[in-house]
């Protein structure tokens, strides 16, 4: 008997956590979650209560399988082990490396990033209870270092396509999702009877510098259950040279003498940003000034990047052949402390600036456009979406003036954006890996497909397209939160 209880990303897009219980045909019973992570989208007491309320025991939890490092895959594990979680977690060295920097940074902020460790243990419970009547006040974080130090402690890591157990009648195999560094998809094959059930975890987009393009796998003989993520289930990626692009944005800044500043999200997207970067450097299509990267945490993540060629595509692969790694360059000055930070707002030269936050809710980057927002030479370049309510999607909205850390400041430098980065598939590649999982598949056999990691509006849509796609030889089903369903009987 397998059973699953959908325990976050049900009809919305983070919270990723799957809690299956597994009856062995000798009667032992073993649980396990795919993946924890942590809810990033809504008012900020309700993501506490949310992130902190267990759909199960996790005293009763064997083990965790983690398909990649994003917070809303792996920000509740340090959790899970302080509400008494004793087992071990699987994952891709890779993930398990970037899940370490992402949770030593979760443990010091909440998921906005507004409020420190030291702050969030003079908050108690009670407060919380009373602070439930207003989305304003801050709460605490769901652990701290102590629980992630415990938690890295529990890590067994594995390659793609090496296939291990986690019960003597479960294995379990990674495979290159395509999403960001070590991001894998998951199949789970029941030995004695050849059942399988596949987790897409999140399906990275085609094209992407760096890493590999997802995997699209040969159809599993015994697959009975597809979940798939759908973030993207009803838009089609538009065709933009992202290189050329981003060429025509700097070159215009620097040329006319001024910063030009990217505030980025810190794993994958920073590491992208730079291999760009650079690349137009070294052709000469942009001018050379330094490319500065402020912040602590997309600089630990470009460290694991460079320690981990295997992980490369074909493209990177020939530029190291030929001595000229895009994540490695003169230019290219990485800034430690507060202090360097400081220091390259003293000169006025033109210059690249690369910091967080992504979406300008917190992080270095507002200690910069204190001091370069107000000058029209400059360019506010968004390489990713700016949710609602934080100061990015008021600047991007076109607010005159905004006010950073306390202080009014005119936004005089040029806006731009673009759209096209993204780390998810589309609904064309979405469609491609599901075809590819059902491509040999017995005409007889109809796996259901749960549409997982969506707005409604794109998992309904996936959805309808599978199973126009496939008429009847696919079922698809779009999950309620904490609803359970038995796979196989
Ligand atoms: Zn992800």
């Amino acid at each position: 008997m397998l059973s699953v209880t959908f325990c976050g990303a049900t009809r919305t897009v983070t919270g990723s956590q799957y809690f299956l219980e597994y009856t062995a045909p000798d009667g032992s019973k073993f649980n396990f979650c795919l993946d924890s992570g942590m809810f990033q989208v809504g008012q900020k007491i309700n993501l506490y209560k949310l992130n902190s309320y267990m759909v199960f025991d996790p005293k009763k939890l064997d083990c965790i399988v983690l398909t990649h490092a994003h917070l809303d895959h792996c920000g509740r594990i340090p959790y899970l082990v302080k509400m008494g979680f004793g087992g071990k977690i699987y994952s891709t060295e890779a993930t398990r490396q970037i899940a370490e920097v992402v949770m030593r940074d979760s443990a010091r902020h909440n998921s906005d990033g507004y409020l420190s460790q030291d702050f969030a243990g003079i908050i108690d419970s009670k407060i919380v209870q009373e602070a439930d009547q207003t989305t304003e006040t801050v709460f605490p974080a769901l652990y701290t270092d102590v629980e992630v130090d415990t938690t890295m402690g529990r890590f067994k890591t594995f390659e793609y396509k090496q296939k291990f157990t986690i019960h003597p009648n479960l294995q379990v195999e990674f495979r290159d999702a395509g999403h960001i560094l070590g991001s894998a998809f998951v199949i789970f094959t029941e030995l004695s009877s050849g059942k399988q059930v596949v987790f897409s975890g999140d399906l990275g987009n085609e094209h992407k510098p760096i890493i590999e393009d997802p995997e699209m796998p040969a159809t599993p003989p015994g697959l009975t259950h597809i979940f798939t993520e759908t973030t993207y289930g009803n838009r089609t990626h538009p065709k933009v040279d992202t290189k050329q692009h981003l060429r025509e944005i700097a070159k215009k800044t620097l040329r006319r003498g001024g910063k030009l500043i990217i505030p980025s999200f810190s794993v994958e997207r920073a590491q992208e940003v730079i291999y760009y970067l650079v690349e137009l450097m070294r052709e000469g299509k942009i001018d050379q000034v330094p490319i500065f990267l402020d912040s602590p945490m997309a600089s630990k993540v470009l460290e694991i990047c460079l320690q981990h060629p295997e992980l490369y595509d074909e493209e990177i692969r020939q530029k190291i052949a030929e001595h000229a790694n895009p994540l490695i360059y003169k230019n290219l000055k990485i800034l430690e402390t507060t202090h360097e930070s400081k220091t390259i707002n003293s000169n006025n030269k033109p210059c690249i600036l690369i910091a967080g936050s992504g979406m300008l809710n917190g992080g270095r980057i507002l200690k910069h456009l204190q001091f370069h927002l107000d000058n029209p030479l400059n360019t506010l370049l968004f390489v990713g979406y700016q949710a609602e309510g934080t100061l990015g999607r008021k600047i991007l909205e076109g607010a005159e003036e905004v006010e950073i850390e306390g202080r009014m400041i005119e936004v005089l430098a040029q806006l731009e954006s673009m759209n096209e980065f993204s780390a998810h598939a589309d609904r064309r590649i979405l469609k491609n890996w599901v075809l590819s999982l059902m491509s040999d598949l017995p005409e007889e056999k109809a796996p259901t497909v749960f549409l997982m990691h969506g707005e409604k509006e794109a998992s309904l849509a996936f959805g309808k397209e599978l199973e126009d796609s496939f008429l009847s030889r696919i079922k698809t089903y779009w999950p309620r939160f904490a609803e359970r369903v038995v796979m196989w009987e």
